[in-house]
């Protein structure tokens, strides 16, 4: 499993290249010709060091969901929160729909995903894994946007700090287990070889892989049409191909796979079974739909208030803005500045970008294509940060209970925040980049 990999082709996720990723050593790595993204890494075990973090991860996930997160003490009252007290407090003020999300992001994405991504690796050690591991696989690998420990933990920092000042708050095991379990799926992730997985499953006769791998790198080899020579460790010139002019040549969005198909109207992968389209379907008008979406939610969001916070019997609603006020005024200006970037630069940023990239490319433009591919990744990257507000709420309305004197209540502003940040990161799956390099050829 370990070792040199095979060559094979891949149609670059970014720009849509179609080039020949040379066999790589166990340490290398292969980028794109023209806009430099990663196409693979080969890793040292990929396949044994993911199970053993992925298991670690899973013993982690038991003790973070059943242990006490955070405990806050006042007067005698003590009240202690784990991981669902969060979900259930909103749910009890009403806020289902908060609540979901919360519960999703913290909760069910990440114990799915591990979860497939845990079967799915345990599978291919038996002497006849179930075809049905491809699209376990493929679930594993769609959820992984949706899993936001890391924010998570970023929020229950924030709430942490503005608690201290109020009451007497104490750590408790789940927080260290959360700790734990973030290192053990990012080195998961980190060491996942997606690649290598999809060509174990095709070398155990799981997908039934039709085409011939071989015609396809000899058409590769016989045209090479790459813009620039090859860079750093990536794929050598001699194998990439321009796929404007082979519109049937399609990578896989999932597997990565790439077929020759007579047309792309209702195929389906060979190898994992999803879908198969030359770019994304409808691609630019269901980006435009889900930013203006949120452009319009942008405003509840920042109007209304997200929590009211009563504090001796007296307080007043807060919006987003009169948060950060609160912690400038606490003297805590570095959460503040975090609070800010998260929470209010990074969606409106996020969806000018987004109305640049789409206007630029609905005008054909030429313009800093490898500017705006890289714009692309850090829009996609990024939105997922700005969840901090929403989890920190859910935090503080599971601990802040103390009677009518002392409680916080989430308000609507949250909702309309948290369907900012999801219209987003919907819109940014949406775009399809290579659409952009597609425009200004
Ligand atoms: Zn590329
Ligand atoms: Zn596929």
């Amino acid at each position: 499993m370990s070792g040199t990999t095979r060559p094979a082709l891949r149609a670059c996720h970014d720009c849509g290249l179609v080039q020949l990723v040379p066999a790589l050593p166990p340490g290398g790595s292969a980028h794109c010709l023209r806009c430099d993204a990663t196409l693979r890494r080969n890793h040292r075990n990929p396949m044994t060091g993911t199970l053993a973090f992925c298991l670690s991860a899973l013993v982690l996930f038991a003790i973070a969901t059943s242990a006490p997160l955070l405990q806050v003490s006042r007067g005698g009252q003590v009240h202690a929160a784990n991981l669902f007290s969060g979900p259930i407090g909103l749910e009890n003020d009403g806020m289902w729909e908060l609540a979901a999300v919360v519960l999703l992001a913290t909760v069910g994405a990440p114990f799915a995903k591990l979860g497939c991504t845990l079967y799915v690796l345990l599978a291919l050690r038996l002497p006849q894994p179930p075809r049905h591991i491809r699209r376990v696989f493929a679930w594993a690998m769609h959820l992984s946007r949706w899993s936001m420990i890391e924010i998570y933990l970023l929020g229950v920092f924030v709430a942490y700090v503005k608690l201290g000042a109020l009451v007497r708050i104490e750590v408790g095991t789940a927080l260290y287990a959360l700790g734990g379990l973030l290192f053990a799926m990012v080195a998961a992730d980190a060491m996942l070889d997606r690649q290598a997985v999809w060509e174990e499953m095709e070398r155990r006769g799981i997908p039934q892989v039709p085409i011939d791998r071989a015609a396809l790198i000899a058409g590769a080899g016989a045209d090479p049409g790459a813009d620039d020579g090859p860079t750093g460790d990536g794929p050598t010139g001699s194998g990439a191909f321009d796929d404007g002019s082979r519109a049937r040549v399609i990578g896989c969005h999932t597997c990565d796979l790439v077929s020759v198909v007579p047309d792309d109207a209702h195929r389906h992968c060979p190898r994992c079974g999803s879908a198969l389209h030359r770019r994304r379907r409808d691609s630019i008008a269901a980006t435009w739909a889900f930013s203006l979406a949120a452009l319009v939610l942008y405003l509840p969001a920042n109007v209304y208030p997200v929590l009211t916070v009563t504090w001796f019997g007296s307080g007043q609603p807060n919006t987003i803005l009169g948060g950060v006020r609160d912690l400038i005024r606490s003297g805590l200006w570095p959460l503040a500045l975090l609070v800010f970037f998260a929470s209010i630069a990074v969606p409106v940023l996020k969806l000018i970008s987004l109305g640049i990239l789409l206007i630029s490319t609905q005008r054909h433009s030429r313009w800093r294509l490898h500017d705006r591919t890289m714009l692309y990744r850090v829009v996609e990257g990024i939105g997922r940060w700005s969840m901090i507000d929403v989890f920190m709420i859910s935090i503080l309305v599971a601990l802040v209970q103390f009677g009518t004197l002392e409680t916080v209540i989430p308000g609507p502003g949250a909702i309309a925040f948290a369907g900012v940040v999801i219209l987003t990161m919907f819109a940014a799956e949406c775009f399809d980049p290579r659409l952009m390099w597609d425009a200004a050829a």
